[in-house]
């Protein structure tokens, strides 16, 4: 079995009991059947606790004021602390690394709904690159697994890293040159034309594509209208999404109300130009989100077939980052630091990414609504 990961991988260290916002509270650890095996033949008096701390029927760990029941006063974990490390269910021993299943491959990153992980992810200076690692392991074959699209995928998202890691361009440019080829190479899937995917990613690495791209995406640009009301349609859509915690969604009514009502057009136009004139710095933590998002989701097209889906929904995240990042930082004083970044962040991950209705709402979003498509997107991100 192949393995694949960011570089930083095994720089991951738990911040533990020192962590603002441990992963054992707010919200519900399912643990998997080999573990509620463990769980239920534990001997003794811990045994016992076990027994009587976890919802039996869902397969999960009891809460006490939204923190898992066996989360300590000093934050520590009473199961590794009384039990040892091996005790401790699948979920917690992964996280925060995320596995993404292909045939005989596994692609793990680091979720960015931990703080810790977070900083490494997005303080991570240098282009990112991807280590691979072979484990001894029998062979797998998955019914109906497309090997063929698969190559197809990984060599898209080879050149979308390309696009999203060049840094003479601007982030709104290399976001729109992502979505507009994107389109273009959906079709070739639908259409079944895999075999003409090399050519076009040829043609997309000439200077005469990109001049030209940069001229059609000249008609999107000086609509601050349009673009604020974009940017607002797709803020809202996150209220559809199920909400793991009331104060997140508390935080998104009083910055939407910031930046939609409370400022005039004109003031949220020149507002944004400085933000985005001093963020310029924070260039490298976008480009580093979107890598994150692209190399976490863009191969499972490899299921569905729908790779510009995967492409909108990255996209739409690191604009929503960006616009949020705007909004803290108006509300600051104008000042947004690395660690407000952060918070950002993990905050946002931790409702988008650890729910699988809120991950498939956003998808079917992303296929389905007009404000979901090329244009309205291009008009969200170039205006
Ligand atoms: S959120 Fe991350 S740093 Fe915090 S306790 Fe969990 S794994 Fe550790």
């Amino acid at each position: 079995m192949e393995y694949t990961y960011p570089e930083y991988l095994y720089d991951f260290q738990c911040e533990a009991s020192d962590c603002k916002d441990t992963c054992c509270a707010g919200w519900k650890i399912v643990i998997d059947p080999v573990s509620l095996k463990k769980y239920k033949n534990h001997p003794g008096f811990f045994g016992n606790r076990l027994k009587n701390s976890i919802d039996w029927e869902k397969g999960m760990f009891d809460q006490y004021n939204g923190r898992c029941t066996f989360l300590n006063e000093e934050n520590l974990c009473d199961i590794y602390a009384e039990a040892g490390e091996e005790m401790l269910c699948k979920t917690c021993t992964r996280y925060p690394r995320h596995y993404e299943e292909f045939e005989n491959l596994r692609e793990i990153s680091l979720s960015l709904s931990c703080p810790a992980a977070a900083k490494l992810v997005l303080g991570h200076k240098e282009k990112l690159i991807f280590l691979n690692e072979y484990r001894e392991t029998p062979e797998e074959e998955y019914e109906q697994f497309d090997f063929f699209l698969f190559t197809k995928l990984n060599e898209i998202r080879d050149y979308f890293y390309e696009v999203i890691q060049n840094r003479e361009w601007t982030i709104p440019f290399r976001t729109a040159l992502l979505l507009s080829t994107a389109h273009d190479l959906q079709k070739r899937v639908d259409r079944e034309q895999l075999y003409g995917v090399d050519d076009l990613l040829k043609r997309y690495r000439t200077p005469h594509f990109q001049k030209t791209a940069e001229k059609k995406f000249a008609a999107f640009q000086g609509q601050g209208v349009k673009m604020r009301t974009q940017r607002r349609k797709l803020w809202q859509r996150l209220y559809r999404l199920e909400v793991l915690r009331p104060r997140w969604r508390e935080y998104m009514k009083k910055q939407e109300e910031l930046l939609y009502r409370d400022l005039s057009q004109e003031e949220y136009e020149a507002a944004w130009k400085e933000f985005a004139a001093g963020d310029g710095c924070r260039d490298v933590e976008y480009e580093q989100l979107f890598m994150y998002y692209l190399f976490g989701s863009l191969c499972g097209a490899v299921y569905d077939g729908d790779l510009f889906s995967k492409v909108k929904v990255a996209a739409v995240h690191v604009l929503l980052l960006r616009e949020l990042a705007f909004g803290a930082w108006l509300s600051k004083g104008k000042a947004f630091v690395f660690e407000d970044q952060i918070e950002l962040v993990h905050r946002y991950a931790r409702e988008t990414e650890h729910s699988e209705p809120n991950i498939e709402a956003l998808e079917c979003m992303a296929a389905e609504e007009e404000e979901f498509s090329l244009e309205a997107l291009l008009t969200g991100v170039l205006g």
